[in-house]
C-alpha cells in the first residue's frame, strides 16, 4: 500500500500550505454572461427603484386625500386621482419593460434583437435599455405600423 501525500483530507503536519490552495478553489465561478452589461443592469435597477418610489409616493398621497373627504375638495381630488392614475399606468408599463429586460439579462438573451436575432449595439442599449429591437428592425416596425394606420 502506497501512502499518497497529496490527498486533500490527509492530516498532515504541513497544514499551512493547504489553506492557500483551498481559498483559490473556493472562488465563486459565476456565469460571465450575466455580467455582459453590468452598467446597463445598474441603470435598469436604479430606474426600477425610482419608479417604485414614485408610485409609493402617489399612493401615499391618495391615502392623504381619502383621509379628508371634504366635498369642496372633491373636484380637485378627482383631477389629482386621474393624474396619478395616468402616471401609474405609464410607469406600470415601463416597470414591466424593465422587469422583462432584467429577465432577459438573467436568461442571457438581453441585447439580442427579437426580430432578426442580431446583437443590438451597446450604444442603443445604453440609450434605451428596455429596447428589444435593433435600429433597423425598429425602423421597419414603425414603417409597418405607419402603413397599417
Ligand atoms: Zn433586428
Amino acid at each position: 500500500m502506497k501512502i499518497r501525500r497529496s490527498g486533500p483530507r490527509t492530516p498532515s503536519t504541513k497544514s499551512q500550505g493547504s489553506v492557500r490552495t483551498r481559498r483559490s478553489v473556493n472562488k465563486p465561478k459565476k456565469s460571465t454572461k450575466n455580467a455582459k452589461y453590468p452598467d446597463i443592469r445598474r441603470d435598469l435597477e436604479r430606474q426600477r427603484a425610482a419608479i417604485l418610489n414614485d408610485v409609493g409616493e402617489v399612493l401615499t398621497h391618495r391615502d392623504d386625500l381619502a383621509a379628508f373627504p371634504d366635498v369642496s375638495d372633491q373636484a380637485s381630488a378627482e383631477v389629482d386621482q386621474n393624474f396619478s392614475m395616468r402616471i401609474r399606468e405609464r410607469e406600470r408599463k415601463l416597470l414591466k419593460k424593465i422587469d422583462e429586460a432584467l429577465e432577459r439579462m438573467d436568461a442571457a438573451t438581453y441585447g439580442i434583437c427579437e426580430r432578426c436575432g442580431g446583437d443590438i449595439p451597446y450604444k442603443r442599449l445604453k440609450a434605451r435599455p428596455v429596447t428589444t429591437l435593433c435600429i433597423e428592425c425598429k425602423t421597419l416596425q414603425e414603417q409597418e405600423e405607419h402603413a397599417r394606420g
